[in-house]
């Protein structure tokens, strides 16, 4: 009787333990199943490749740090990588403008928000872009907003030094709509100058005006200073803060990076008319 009850219980086990991993097989098969049902309605749908659903937290575990084995070139495009989905190849009109504006893309800091491309198309483009935004006011103005990371960096160079806006207090000179960025554009320039920037015969023009949708100031990341002493440009670079844009005097951009990560970063330092601009390598 011992015996029967012992080979009894033997075969629950076995059946347990066969039923067991028939079941948890299923399981998986199962979420297999439906993961290759998302991954192809995302292939379907061009708009789940731009959003993805979000399955672990966006914040990077650690920074981002480019490979030093690599030439300034592809360290710089492997960190602008991460927030820009497509890089435009060389030889086009994006790539022009990733070389003279895209330095903001190599920020590292997970609540800066980037836009997915170089140019922004129009009004309605700019504004979906700038309501995903969270900004704060700059210290010691009226209108002047800035993404909140850059905001809190500007407000602490301020609290060092004295560093007033390029016009005073004017919501120009910090985060703008498409409207006023193709305003100044059309204040210097035309379409006859646009067709010569995308042919890539006319350069200069860049370091005055930005085309039409591809402002750094639209991004909110971008802002024009009156600054005239070593120590104004020391607090600002103590704070993220670089001038990037060869020839535009007043024109300052978040990096978000300290000044000894630059050249780590691919960027190159150059002194034009005893101004240090940090350009991309591109
Ligand atoms: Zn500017």
């Amino acid at each position: 009787m011992q015996r029967i009850l012992r080979k009894l219980a033997l075969l629950t086990i076995i059946f347990l333990i066969t039923f067991t991993l028939v079941a948890s097989n299923g399981i998986a098969h199962h979420q297999t199943v439906i993961q290759t049902a998302q991954f192809n309605n995302c292939l379907n749908n061009a708009q789940c490749l731009v959003t993805p659903e979000p399955t672990t937290s966006p914040t990077p575990i650690a920074p981002f740090t480019p490979n030093p084995e690599l030439n300034e070139q592809q360290r710089f495009l492997s960190a602008i990588a991460i927030k820009l989905p497509a890089i435009p190849q060389p030889g086009t009109y994006e790539y022009i403008l990733l070389r003279k504006y895209g330095a903001v893309f190599v920020n590292q800091e997970p609540e800066i928000k980037l836009p997915e491309k170089v140019i922004l198309a129009n009004e309605q483009e700019t504004q979906e872009f700038q309501s995903t935004l969270t900004m704060i006011k700059v210290d010691g103005t009226n209108d002047c907003y800035l993404q909140q990371a850059a905001g809190l960096a500007l407000n602490k160079a301020k609290k060092i030094q004295k560093i007033p806006l390029k016009s005073g207090y004017g919501s120009g000179d910090c985060t703008r709509t498409f409207t006023t960025n193709l305003r100044f554009w059309q204040k210097y320039a035309n379409d006859r100058t646009l067709e010569k920037v995308r042919q890539g015969k006319e350069t200069a023009i860049l370091g005055i005006v930005a085309p039409p949708g591809t402002s750094q100031h639209l991004w909110g990341l971008a802002i024009d200073l009156r600054v005239s002493s070593q120590k104004q440009r020391q607090a600002l670079n103590q704070n993220g803060w670089f001038q990037t844009v060869e020839s535009d005097i007043p024109h300052w951009t978040y990096l978000g990076l300290t000044e000894s990560q630059l050249p780590l970063f691919g960027f190159q330092k150059k002194l034009v008319r005893e101004i240090t601009y940090w350009v991309t390598p591109i």
